[in-house]
């Protein structure tokens, strides 16, 4: 079956068009600068035809940015259908599901209205969600869609892991809760892990590290997630590239006064100047701060150590919270690539069992088993393919 993955944001949407039962990837790109100039990529996985690299297409909205999706797949020349009738199944990316959603499902109008109900959870991301999914709806008109939410895996938590110390009444009246993110991908590593390991996911406990601009670990038990570090918005747990992770609230009071911030100020230095760029006031992509901590920056190596030091407390955390672990799992830009990153984040381990084998680690984006041979618990490197795994439950549920 071919299915067309999209990831709608804001101002930009990305695709891919895949078989997810080969898991072969016939094109994949970006739409950028929506309503703005327009910029259009185009990837084709198949031999002999031409790559469109940020070109010039009008997109004033998410609709004319579909049109040159589908387009560019159905192009006589540069396209990889016949045409777009070829297209079985369009699986959504979304981003919040709220409570609502425990598992991705079929869109009606029902659907819609709950997703649409979650909004206000995530009014960065959702209204694009939705957009790109009407848009796809009014371009392909009967061909089933699909939404996979970032929340639903993380659904099977326990109260004890998702309440905040707050007034009940915010969690019943107005749902704050932890919902946390990346569920997709989570669930995707973990399945691959229980494989690597020949164990049935029911009998593992497993601690997943998706370590890229955005971060986060999930204690999964069983298959089941029950912990992770994101909150009710993605800005919680780890510092991230440009987000402060988890800090005092008392912070928020004592900065706002003394410089007269707002809110959404306030919000903005949370959310877009803090993190690792915040600590090192170079950069938010771990390469530019490993490159000037080699050079000799030490607000660049301190915003690493930071990081590091926080997902070592999230492994030590998740391991009681589980009591144990049969595997860390590490994924997503930094914990597929960086074997310096992982050795220092496992390093000190070694009294509850995790003992890296430094030849092994010299891996990238490769699914491999980097623990030592007499390793009580393993460590492994898993690229983590979040199209796929939502490009395999569109097929299931159309
Ligand atoms: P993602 O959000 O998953 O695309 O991850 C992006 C992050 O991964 C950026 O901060 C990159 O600098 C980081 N990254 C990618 N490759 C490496 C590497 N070899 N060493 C350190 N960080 C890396």
């Amino acid at each position: 079956m071919k299915v067309l993955v999209i990831n709608a944001g804001s101002s930009s949407l990305k695709y891919q068009l895949m078989d997810p039962d080969a898991n072969v990837v016939y094109a994949k790109g970006l739409c950028e600068r929506i309503g703005i100039d327009g910029k259009f990529t185009y990837k084709p996985q198949v031999e002999g035809k031409k790559r469109l690299d940020a070109i010039d297409v009008a997109m004033p909205t998410h609709s004319e940015a579909i049109a040159a999706v589908l387009k560019e797949l159905a192009d006589p020349e540069n396209g990889v259908i016949g045409s777009m009738k070829e297209i079985e199944a369009v699986g959504h990316r979304v981003v919040h599901g709220g409570e609502a959603f425990a598992a991705s499902v079929k869109i009606d109008d029902k659907v819609m209205a709950a997703i649409e109900a979650c909004n206000p959870l995530a009014p960065l991301h959702n209204p694009a969600n939705i957009t790109g999914i009407k848009a796809c709806q009014a371009a392909m008109p009967g061909v089933p869609m699909v939404a996979v939410f970032d929340t639903a895996f993380h659904q099977t938590m326990p109260a004890v892991a998702y309440t905040y110390a707050l007034p009940k009444e915010y969690y019943e009246k107005d749902k704050v809760r932890r919902y946390g993110f990346h569920g997709t991908s989570h669930k995707y590593v973990t399945a691959r892990a229980a494989a690597m390991l020949g164990k049935p996911i029911e009998q593992l406990k497993l601690i997943s590290c998706h370590l890229g601009n955005g971060s986060s670990v999930t204690a999964v038990d069983g298959g089941k997630s029950v912990d992770t570090s994101m909150g009710f918005t993605p800005l919680a747990g780890l510092p991230m590239g440009t987000r402060a992770g988890d800090i005092d609230a008392g912070i928020l009071e004592y900065l706002m006064n003394k410089y007269n911030l707002n809110i959404s100020e306030m919000l903005n230095i949370l959310n877009k100047k803090s993190g690792v760029l915040g600590v090192s006031g170079v950069s938010s992509d771990f390469r530019d701060l490993d490159n000037a901590a080699a050079e000799g920056n030490k607000q660049a190596a301190l915003a690493v150590e930071l990081f590091e030091y926080g997902v070592k407390k999230l492994i030590g955390a998740y391991a009681a919270a589980m009591g144990g672990a049969d595997a860390i799992i590490f994924t997503a830009g930094v914990g597929e690539n960086s074997a310096e990153m992982r050795e220092h984040m496992v390093a000190g381990l070694e009294f509850m069992g995790v003992k890296m084998d430094a030849e092994k680690n010299k891996v990238r984006g490769k699914e491999t088993d980097v623990s030592a041979a007499d390793a009580k618990v393993k460590i492994l490197v898993i690229p983590t393919d979040e199209e796929l795994m939502i490009a395999k439950d569109t097929q299931a549920l159309a």
